[in-house]
């Protein structure tokens, strides 16, 4: 069995032909990242065109690169929510077009639930296993129980971390800093913060009274701003050209994003334990998204793992964000199960904002 993944729900055209074992037979990506890098963020309706034009090219060099026909695919899956409307909005009417035209079936793909699953592609994880998911659009904690079967424990009340990150670095014009010109801004703020004193600007740790798995990190950028602002009148400079301290302002905002990931991870594994939602045998958190990459906050999760007795799991880099892959390694995970496969004809409509499974958030916050 063949499945084509298609994702187009932020800013990355990725397309990809899987078989059942989950051998990439080929694969394409293209990623709008730089057009906007220049911009200083996603600007929807530019998102949208620059999918529009790369779309049928992905899927053609996708399919080329496998051998593989569109006659003999299994079924074409999508991610049709959360995301850009008018970004998933392109990837959704491409497949319907094709799924007609071949004559096959097609699988509706939820972009958070195919990053959780993505791990399982490289190495045997078994449900139930914990997840935190950690991106430039998301931030969130759930329990994985079945290919179609979350239980969302918590996500971000406000911004993403990646998001957070992305917005200090620009105020901090990290882009014109000679090292980090071609880098997202949480990896300047990583490669800066390796020589930067974290404990000069004593962040507070977001939502220290509450004792949930909810996330929140506008009121953490707020702080970095407000400290950028003093320290830019403090020597007279102009903004965005605060270099002095630079490595030391990445290293605080790293280190109090790594705490508040890190508090809120244990939390959740408590909570698990203490509802028997994971098996008391070789118990796992997977970690993935684009923040994923980080390695102090892979550490500073390591640490709460290790405490606890959970396996920590991060797929590499390259699976940790958005490609073609992850989306047909879960339609082959639902086709396998016979989960959410529906006919070629059928009316589907994309979801920009969707939440992963069950919300059981308020139950937690609770329980505490
Ligand atoms: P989505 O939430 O839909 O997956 P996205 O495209 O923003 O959207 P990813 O591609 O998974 O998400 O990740 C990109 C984010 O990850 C950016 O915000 C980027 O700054 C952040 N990121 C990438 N590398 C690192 C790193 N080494 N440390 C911290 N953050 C990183
Ligand atoms: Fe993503």
């Amino acid at each position: 069995r063949l499945v084509l993944g298609i994702e187009t729900s932020c800013d990355d055209t990725g397309a990809a032909v899987m078989d059942e074992t989950g051998a990439i037979l080929g694969e394409s990506l293209h990623s709008q990242k730089e057009v906007h890098l220049r911009t200083g963020g996603i600007i929807p309706a530019v998102a949208q065109q620059l999918h529009r034009e790369n779309i049928d090219r992905v899927v053609q060099e996708a399919l080329e690169r496998s051998g593989v026909t569109p006659g003999q695919l299994s079924a074409v899956a999508t991610t049709v929510m959360p995301g850009l409307a008018l970004s998933l909005g392109i990837g959704l009417e491409f497949s319907r077009k094709f799924v007609r035209q071949h004559n096959k079936p097609f699988i509706p793909i939820h972009h958070m639930e195919a990053h959780a699953l993505t791990v399982r592609m490289l190495q045997p994880v078994a449900f139930p296993f914990l997840v935190l998911l950690v991106s430039g659009g998301h931030s969130l904690l759930a329990v994985a129980r079945g290919v179609d079967d979350f239980l969302l424990l918590g996500y971000t009340l406000d911004e993403a971390p990646g998001e957070t990150l992305d917005k200090v670095a620009r105020r901090l014009s990290l882009i014109k800093h000679p090292q980090c010109s071609r880098l997202s801004g949480g990896q300047a703020i990583e490669l800066l913060a390796k020589d930067g004193d974290k404990g000069r600007f004593p962040f507070r740790t977001p939502m220290g009274q509450a004792y949930d798995c909810c996330f929140s990190f506008a009121g953490l950028r707020t702080q970095i701003t407000n400290t950028i602002v003093k320290k830019e009148a403090e020597e007279g400079v102009e903004q965005g050209t605060l270099l002095s301290c630079a490595n030391d302002i990445a290293a605080a905002t790293q280190h109090t994003v790594a705490c508040h990931l890190a508090k809120r991870t244990h939390r959740a594994i408590v909570f698990c334990m203490a509802n028997s939602l994971l098996p008391s045998r070789n118990p796992t958190l997977v970690v993935s998204g684009g923040v994923a990459s980080n390695q102090y906050i892979r550490k500073a999760l390591s640490i709460i793992t290790k405490m606890t007795g959970l396996h920590l799991v991060c797929p590499p880099a390259k699976f940790c964000t958005d490609n073609g892959v992850m989306i047909a390694w879960n339609g082959v995970e639902r086709l396998r199960e016979g989960k959410g496969i529906l006919p070629p004809d059928v009316d589907v409509r994309y979801e920009p904002k969707a939440p992963l499974g069950v919300d059981i958030s308020a139950e937690v916050r609770a329980a505490a």
